[in-house]
């Protein structure tokens, strides 16, 4: 057979996962990257069983586990009263840095023979798998993958119809220095390195989710109502802050450093994820809100999975019924994975803490790369 092509927008988690798979199964990749440096915005993540097994089976575990760790409990408070201390028996979890995951991602595409162009911007795409640069090349491939965010152009030149909801609530995400003496010396009878989920919603809406990333840094969501103008300030107002979390201001004293950024929370849900050739993944067919911390991890997910539905393909001229089979069956993990990640941004509810159990767990404890998961799911 010769060697099958595939052109992908976006080098972010999904677009690097998707080119890393295919690679390994012999394709050759040429991914897109429109900002003039490969980098990652933001500050860390939490990842599930979902993404750390396409890690796994892109040959990523060992990098990714050397800065990354699994916290004792996901603790939530309110009002600095806990409410739960879960320890996730049962389910694989992750915490870390996003640049640390990015590293572990472009590593891994590198070494599987990905070619990667930063400073290229796709304009447009076409059912039948013609791409179109800033530049004004055209290239062609067998697929095309969208994994150019919750902006997609390769979505919108497809004029694919989109859904967008908009939540009243936004975070500030901080990486900042570990400081957990100083924070011990506070609250000696605090676990310092569990994930605690910090909130307040009387008399106002306030939250810190602290997530430990490893030995050294230290990932702080401030979570606020979009009309909260205080709140939701960047860079962010100490005092109100440390005003409400007293016990975190060696950490907010940190984050009132870096000049953040405030995003609203939002969900998109596209008519489709195909248009013949063409496949969409990660935020720019689905971006959701982070309440399940499951954005990257659907993106994982669903790049893995088409990388695997595409090569199964030998028949060129069957991709584009093959990529609407995946759709069908992947889909619908994701939308429901959206949906409860909407109520919870909607309702707030998670700051009743217990909240890892029953069908939320659903995405969490799903493994794409299991062959016969679509059976155990039905059993
Ligand atoms: C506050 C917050 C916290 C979150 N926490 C978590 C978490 O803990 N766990 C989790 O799993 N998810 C989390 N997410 C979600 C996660 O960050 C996203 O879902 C994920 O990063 C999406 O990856 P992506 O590759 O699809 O898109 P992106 O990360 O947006 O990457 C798209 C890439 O495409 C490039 N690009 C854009 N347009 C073009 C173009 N026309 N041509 C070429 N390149 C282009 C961009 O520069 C970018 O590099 C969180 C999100 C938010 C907002």
């Amino acid at each position: 057979m010769t060697t099958r092509h595939a052109e992908i927008a976006g080098a972010g988690f999904a677009g690097l996962t998707a080119a890393t798979a295919l690679a390994q199964r012999g394709w050759s990749v040429r991914v897109h990257e429109k900002a003039p440096e490969l980098r990652t915005e933001g500050a860390g993540i939490v990842l599930w069983n979902n993404s750390l097994q396409v890690l796994d089976a892109i040959g990523a575990t060992h990098d990714l586990m050397s800065k990354s760790m699994t916290p004792p409990a996901y603790e939530t408070r309110m009002n600095n009263v806990i409410r739960s201390q879960e320890t996730l028996d049962g389910i694989s979890w992750r915490t870390l840095t996003r640049p640390h995951l990015f590293a572990t991602l472009l590593y891994a595409a590198r070494e599987a023979g990905v070619e990667i162009v930063a400073g290229s911007t796709v304009r447009s795409a076409t059912a039948d798998g013609e791409v179109t640069l800033a530049s004004g090349e055209k290239a062609t491939a067998d697929v095309v993958i969208g994994a150019d965010g919750v902006g997609s152009a390769v979505r919108d030149s497809l004029a694919i119809p989109l859904e967008r909801q908009r939540s009243r609530d936004g975070i500030t995400r901080f990486l900042v220095p570990r400081r957990k003496e100083q924070l011990q010396a506070l609250e000696p009878d605090t676990e310092w390195d569990n994930v605690i989920d910090f909130w307040n919603l009387e008399p106002r809406v306030l939250r810190v989710l602290y997530t430990p990333a490893n030995d050294d840094e230290l990932y702080i969501a401030l979570m606020a109502p979009a009309d909260d103008a205080a709140g939701s300030r960047v860079p962010i107002d100490l005092e109100l802050w440390t005003s409400v979390f007293p016990q975190l201001a060696p950490v907010l004293e940190a984050a009132a450093t870096v000049p953040g950024k405030y995003y609203g929370y939002q969900t998109t849900r596209v008519e489709s994820w195909t248009r013949g050739r063409v496949a969409l993944i990660g935020d720019a067919a689905h971006a959701m809100c982070p309440a399940l911390a499951q954005g990257a991890g659907c993106a994982m997910q669903n790049a893995w999975t088409l990388a695997v539905a595409a090569d199964e393909t030998s028949d060129a001229a069957a991709l584009p019924a093959a990529l609407e089979r995946w759709e069908q069956h992947e889909r619908p993990f994701t939308d429901r994975c959206q949906d409860r990640s909407q109520h919870y941004a909607d309702t707030r509810e998670m700051a009743n803490g217990n909240q890892f159990s029953g069908d939320v767990v659903e995405t969490a404890l799903y493994n794409p790369t299991d062959p016969r998961r679509h059976e155990v799911q039905h059993a």
